[in-house]
């Protein structure tokens, strides 16, 4: 029997670093090509999918300052190379016979759409996944807030944040053996315990709108059909 999604349309949140896999810099095809087949088991089942996508496996403005460049310049590298990540997913997905959309916050003719809200939510009606590139378009966000925003803005039923962890712990996993995984969190609790899930400025953006998001893990396989079909997958947000 086919399988059907508690969720008609969502936006999944990749980190740049989820691309890179066990690379050390850049993109592993690997990974993209597992990450295809599992956006195409979502469009299987009728589920419209919008993705962010981040840019920290090639550039991020606050390392690029740190190291002493102007932070403005270090942001405008680290959203063109969402840019770059968003045309590597594009080829994957359409290699698996994805239709897909690549759409920028920054304009640049030739090679991807310009964001246009209203357009976009034409194509996720049309059965096309949108890929929303170059964040926020503005210096001192992230792509975790441009997930958040692009979310509320197409009205997605859920923020889906990929992560390489099973989701939010009391404490790092890796370092403390008492840690305790959380299966719910409200938005405030998040803020409270400082969990540093995502930055403030995309809690508090889900916060105000009443956007849930999921914290899974991307590394296990399956882990996004099994939240479509209602099974509790890492740390839900709300
Ligand atoms: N960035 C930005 N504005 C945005 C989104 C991203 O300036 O709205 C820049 C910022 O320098 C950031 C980089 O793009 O460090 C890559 O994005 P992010 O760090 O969120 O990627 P991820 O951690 O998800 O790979």
């Amino acid at each position: 029997k086919e399988k059907s999604s508690n969720y008609k349309r969502i936006l999944l949140k990749l980190s740049g670093e989820a691309l890179q896999g066990d690379e050390t810099f850049g993109i592993d095809p690997k990974v993209l090509n597992r990450m295809a087949l599992e956006i195409g088991q979502l469009r299987g089942i009728g589920v419209e999918v919008g993705i962010v996508i981040g840019g920290g496996n090639l550039f991020r403005g606050q390392a690029l300052s740190q190291a002493g460049m102007d932070r403005v310049t270090g942001d405008h590298m680290g959203m063109l190379a969402t840019v770059m990540n968003a045309l590597a997913m594009r080829d994957a997905l359409e290699r698996a016979n994805i239709s897909t959309r690549v759409m920028s916050a920054i304009n640049m003719t030739g090679i991807v759409e310009p964001y246009d809200r209203r357009r976009a939510m034409r194509h996720l009606k049309d059965g096309d996944v949108v890929i929303f590139s170059a964040g926020t378009g503005n210096p001192f966000f992230t792509t975790d807030s441009a997930a958040c925003l692009r979310g509320i803005e197409i009205d997605a039923d859920v923020v889906l944040k990929a992560t390489k962890v099973d989701g939010v712990y009391s404490a790092d996993p890796m370092k403390d053996p008492a840690a305790v995984k959380y299966d719910t969190l409200s938005y405030n609790e998040v803020l409270e315990k400082q969990l540093g899930v995502m930055d403030l400025t995309a809690i508090c953006l889900t916060r105000d709108h009443h956007m849930p998001v999921r914290v899974f893990n991307m590394n296990k396989p399956g882990a996004l059909i099994n939240i479509m079909v209602g099974e509790n997958e890492g740390t839900l947000i709300k």
